[in-house]
Order: structure tokens, then C-alpha cells, then sequence
């Protein structure tokens, strides 16, 4: 391999070389979901992009501290510091405890985690489980000045940590601005000033998850968890910190205020931002209706999309653009994702039984092996990782052909990189439907019938129909093979 791993980093605005902390270890943290409801497909996108990249500095041979949070408590309905926290209020409206809203969304994200074979990360801490470390989190900065209490609430001076250090560096927002377009305090709000945010708020009495603390029974901000649990599991300073780019400000812009609030030094080295999903040239929401559940598409209940999409298309579709880049769902891009996904699986068969030559190779498998690491390495581009693996599919279908021909030296090469880079990199996983589905006995029926209706109109002479059926079936990627014992098929 020749080029160094270079990464995007928000800080710097700039792709800089990759450099760990301590030598062949990364410590990398990726704020995961808020569990009060089905996990949404933009975050999914979130957590693939993060998952590629957890899984190319896993092969490059880095060993990775993935720590991925689980929100249960302290985000609340709106990112500011008012509102009701959101797994509370969905757990006051269905008359249940908390946890089982927690629970509930938990297992959601980790089976859709799970179909996108996306890998668990190696900590999965939650918020309300660190309530120690984020008390002695905000004692800390009490005491360094950079935060008061009012009410028994705790809030972040962001003025007065100004004055020392510069808020605002992540997201490019210069303090003066954030003071000149923050809304008026309504009154309602204890801060002494409206870019201050919470460390820890006092619960009202409808409040249900709350905890005891040295200012009064609540509960705590939103970004101190993430603080406290990267603190924890990967010290004061690490490599990596991740998110959707819609997490820079506020959420990890405090984040970087509350650590430096504390320890006078940046917490990260490099923070990554993935971009977001639109759905039809529209942003994503709930509220419009443009919306889909990833259960949605891959069962093809929704008003988006005629047919259903596998969770390795979706995958496949989304990693064909740089985890940087915003991209569109819609049903044009998923029908051309899932053509060239059958067409790479295919070619991965094909290799299987390809008879090498015994001289010459009529392709360069290491140039082509450097320039597929030379992709990743340029921050992670996946989708020009994708174009090169296409080029070997193109080689791979001449010499299923027999135009071109590989030695077997090479073609050992070629086998064990697209291995990697299919599996092992991009993560994808193999799925031809199972024997035991019943779906796909319900299938092998209706082919065969299908070839019983056709063998009876070659018997009628009937060639119209019958070239109709096996063009239409070769549209479906199913093959007909006439041969002397009769007919059978090839799913490709
Ligand atoms: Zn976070």
C-alpha cells in the first residue's frame, strides 16, 4: 500500500494524515441514538458510515475502542434546553415505565443495526447508568468557574468560558453572533444568559426519571453524557469523535467546551461528521410524512417505493456515496443500487469457478489492489472503492468469457481482495434467500410453473411465448438452461 490513511477533519476544515494516539490503537466514539422511537434511516446512514470506518481501521489492523452510546435520558423535545425529555413524555403518554420505552427502541436499533450487518460497537454505554460521572463532571466545573447553579438547575457559562478558552471552534460560530441570535430568555428559563446550556436540570414533579444529586432531585444536559462516557472509556484525549453532522452545534460543540472546561485541552484529535439522507429530493421528517422506517422498505409496506429493497441494497445504495455527501432515496437510485449489487455478488460466484491460466493475466491485480486501499484511504471513499471493484467484476465477466485469463497466483490475489473489501470492509453479507423461508419455496414453485408453461408451448411450437418467458425471466436475473434432460434454471 502506498498512501497514508488521510481523514476529513470537521476542526481543521481540512483532510489531514491519520495519526493515532498510541501506536496501532484508536479510540473512537460515535454519539449514537436516542431510544424513545424507531430508529430512523438517516441515522442508520449515520451508524453505516461510522461502521465502514470502524471496519477499514480494523483491517488496516488498528486496534479499535468503538464506544457508541445509548441516549436514555437528558435529550430533550427540542435540542435547547426546554421541553419535556423525550423518552419521559412517550412513557407518560403510553401510561409505562421509562426503561420499557428504553428497552423497546434498544432492541429495535440493535435488530436494524443487526440486518444492515453493521458491527456492534466494542462499549455500548447509556446515560443513565454514568449519573456519577456526570455529577463529578459538572462539580469540576463548578468549581473551575465555568458553571453556576440557579434553582438547583446547573448551567454552562459560555461567556465566562470564553474569556479563557474559544467556544464556537467546531462549528465556525464566533460567540458575539451566538449572543446577537439568541432568542430572548422567555422568563421561564433560569440562565443568565440564553447560549448558557444545561449541565443538570431540577425536575418538575411530572418528571419520572430523576436522580439525586448536590443541587436538587433531576436529571442531566443532553451533551454532558457524552463527555462523561468518552471520558471514561477513552481518557481525557482520544483519537475519533463521530456523529451526524446535524450533532456539530450544539451538541458537540458543548461537548468540546464541557472537556476543555475541565482539562484546558481539546478532547479529540479528529471529528467526523456524516451527512444526511434526504427521501425524494426532500428533507427527512416526521412531521411532513416524508418519512420511512428501514422495516418499511425492506418489507415493502410504504407509499414511497413499489417493491421491497434488501438491507444489503439500502446498504449498498448508501455506501456508493462518500459518507460526506448528502444523498437521495428514491425509487430510480434503490432499482439501479440493487441491479449493481446482484452484478457484484454474481461476479463473486463466478470467481469461484474460474479455471486459471497457466501464463498471463490480462489485468494488473495489485495496481488495481493499491488503487482500491488508495480510495479508502482518501477519507473513506467508498464509492470510489465501489467503481474499482466494478473494474475487476468487468475482468472477472471476460474470463467467465473466456476474452481475458488470469493465473492462478493472481487470481488468489484478486479472490482474497474482494473478500476483503466486500465482507470485511464494506460489510456487506451475502444473502441468497434461505431453503428454510418460505418464500422461497413459494418462489421455486411459481418457476417451475412457469417453465411447465413454457416447455408446453415449445411443444406447441408456441416460440413467441416461450422466448417471451425466458427474456422476462432473464430481466428477473434467472437464467434458462435448455438442455437434452430438459430445462433448469440459474438464479443470478
Ligand atoms: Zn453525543
Amino acid at each position: 500500500m502506498n498512501s497514508l490513511l488521510h481523514v476529513y477533519n470537521s476542526l481543521s476544515g481540512k483532510k489531514e494524515v491519520f495519526k493515532s494516539i498510541l501506536p496501532e490503537k484508536v479510540g473512537m466514539y460515535v454519539c449514537g441514538p436516542t431510544v424513545y422511537s424507531n430508529v430512523h434511516l438517516g441515522n442508520c446512514r449515520t451508524f453505516i458510515s461510522f461502521d465502514l470506518i470502524y471496519r477499514y481501521l480494523t483491517h488496516l489492523g488498528y486496534k479499535v475502542r468503538y464506544v457508541r452510546n445509548i441516549t436514555d435520558v437528558g435529550h430533550l423535545e427540542n435540542d435547547s434546553d426546554e421541553g419535556e425529555d423525550r423518552i419521559s413524555k412517550r412513557a407518560r403518554l403510553e401510561s409505562i415505565e421509562p426503561m420499557e420505552i428504553v428497552q423497546r427502541y434498544t432492541l429495535d436499533f440493535r435488530k436494524i443495526m443487526h440486518l444492515f450487518n453493521t458491527l456492534p460497537p466494542s462499549i455500548e454505554p447509556t446515560a443513565s447508568g454514568h449519573i456519577l460521572e456526570q455529577i463529578e463532571i459538572i462539580k469540576e466545573l463548578i468549581k473551575n468557574n465555568y458553571a453556576y447553579e440557579i434553582n438547583g438547575s446547573v448551567y454552562f457559562d459560555v461567556k465566562r468560558f470564553n474569556k479563557d478558552l474559544t467556544y464556537g471552534k467546531l462549528s465556525g460560530r464566533n460567540i458575539e453572533e451566538l449572543v446577537h441570535n439568541s432568542r430572548l430568555l422567555d422568563g421561564q428559563s433560569d440562565k443568565k444568559n440564553p447560549q448558557d446550556f444545561a449541565l443538570w436540570k431540577k425536575a418538575e414533579p411530572i418528571h419520572i426519571m430523576r436522580w439525586p444529586s448536590p443541587w436538587s432531585d433531576g436529571f442531566p444536559g443532553w451533551h454532558l453524557e457524552c463527555t462523561a462516557m468518552s471520558r471514561k472509556y477513552l481518557g481525557t484525549k482520544f483519537d475519533i469523535h463521530g456523529g451526524g453532522m446535524d450533532l456539530k452545534f450544539p451538541h458537540h460543540e458543548c461537548e468540546i467546551a464541557q472537556a476543555e472546561g475541565i482539562n484546558k485541552e481539546s478532547p479529540v484529535n479528529y471529528w467526523l461528521h456524516a451527512n444526511m439522507l434526504t427521501l425524494n429530493g426532500k428533507k427527512m421528517a416526521k412531521s411532513t410524512g416524508n418519512n420511512i422506517l428501514p422495516e418499511e422498505i425492506f418489507n415493502g409496506k410504504n407509499t414511497f417505493f413499489k417493491k421491497e429493497f434488501s438491507p444489503m441494497v439500502i446498504k449498498f445504495f448508501m455506501l456508493q456515496a462518500h459518507y460526506r455527501s448528502v444523498v437521495d432515496l428514491s425509487e430510480e437510485a434503490l432499482e439501479a443500487s440493487e441491479k449493481g449489487y446482484i452484478r457484484l455478488l454474481s461476479a463473486i460466484e463466478a470467481i469461484e469457478k474460474l479455471s486459471p491460466s497457466a501464463s498471463t493475466t490480462d489485468f494488473d491485480v495489485i495496481s488495481w489492489r493499491e488503487k482500491c486501499y488508495s480510495s479508502m484511504n482518501d477519507d473513506f471513499n467508498s464509492p470510489l472503492l465501489i467503481g474499482h471493484l466494478f473494474d475487476a467484476v468487468k475482468f472477472i465477466n471476460s474470463v467467465v468469457n473466456k476474452q481475458k485469463s488470469i493465473t492462478s497466483s493472481d487470481l488468489v490475489i484478486l479472490k482474497k481482495s474482494l473478500h476483503d473489501f466486500i465482507y470485511n470492509v464494506l460489510g456487506f453479507r451475502l444473502s441468497k434467500p434461505s431453503k428454510n423461508d418460505p418464500k422461497f419455496e413459494k418462489n421455486k414453485e411459481l418457476l417451475n410453473l412457469l417453465l411447465e408453461i413454457r416447455n408446453k408451448a415449445r411443444a406447441k411450437k408456441d416460440f413467441e411465448i416461450s422466448d417471451f418467458i425466458r427474456e422476462s425471466l432473464s430481466k428477473l436475473n434467472v437464467e434458462l438452461n435448455d438442455t437434452e434432460n430438459g430445462t433448469n434454471y440459474e438464479i443470478k
